[in-house]
């Protein structure tokens, strides 16, 4: 079936670059300028994936999110401002597959979306458990991991930390979500645990710690790893 994006964006410039990459491609797409069309259309269309801008001018984006996430696990891709990351990690932790910062290229619209569909792609549930990327391999059932075919010994939570983005490749995780699925709790003070963490995991992993190829940061967002 051909996905009907929903974009919902009052910016009509940035919509109509949506609307026009979008098509590109052959996607459909359904436009709102507010938030109030958006859930209408909702309601009314079958929409299988939606670009939403977090500034709205009658409605704040997160609620849409929280509200769709009611009845649908549909891919929702937020388009934000450079200096909203407080809302970006919200929207994520409600919910949201991923994100765009404006500007953002065509190509980067076109990623993301992959990556979104990858994911919640309901018909491709095959569980992957050995992981190749350049120079490393990860088994996630045997617990093992090589680096340029060495043996690399990772603790139990590095290695655990390794495979959640691993199994989320390509998407954005959230501090608090990898908190949260790691270690059980995500008060604000582990942020800055985690970071100290991630930097002994890049030590292990990453031929230049400075510029890592595999783990990502997202700048006051989180980590996700490199996709493609
Ligand atoms: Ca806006």
């Amino acid at each position: 079936m051909n996905p009907l994006f929903l974009i919902v964006e009052d910016d009509l410039q940035i919509r109509h670059f949506i609307k026009f990459s979008l098509n590109s491609q052959k996607y459909n797409c359904v436009e709102a300028s507010t938030g109030d069309e958006a859930l209408n259309i909702l309601a009314t269309e079958p929409v299988t994936a939606i670009i939403l801008d977090l500034g709205l001018p009658d409605m704040d984006g997160l609620d849409i999110i929280k509200k769709v996430r009611t009845f649908s696990d549909i891919p929702i891709i937020i388009v934000s401002a450079r200096d909203q990351d407080i809302e970006k990690v919200d929207a994520l932790d409600a919910g949201a597959d991923d994100y765009l910062t404006k500007p953002f290229s065509i190509k980067e619209l076109l990623a993301r979306i992959r990556v979104a569909f990858r994911h919640t792609d309901i018909f491709n549930n095959e569980t992957q458990s050995v992981y190749k990327y350049e120079n490393l391999e990860v088994d996630l059932v045997r617990y093992k991991v090589t680096l340029n075919g060495k043996d690399l010994h990772l603790t139990p939570k590095e290695f655990s930390v390794l495979a959640l983005l691993l199994k989320n490749h390509g998407k954005v995780l959230t501090h608090k979500f990898i908190l949260n699925e790691v270690w059980g709790s995500s008060i604000d003070d582990d942020v800055q645990s985690l970071r100290v963490f991630m930097a002994n995991i890049r030590r292990k992993l990453e031929t230049n710690p400075a510029k890592p190829r595999y783990i990502i940061t997202e700048v006051g967002v989180g980590y996700r790893f490199a996709d493609e």
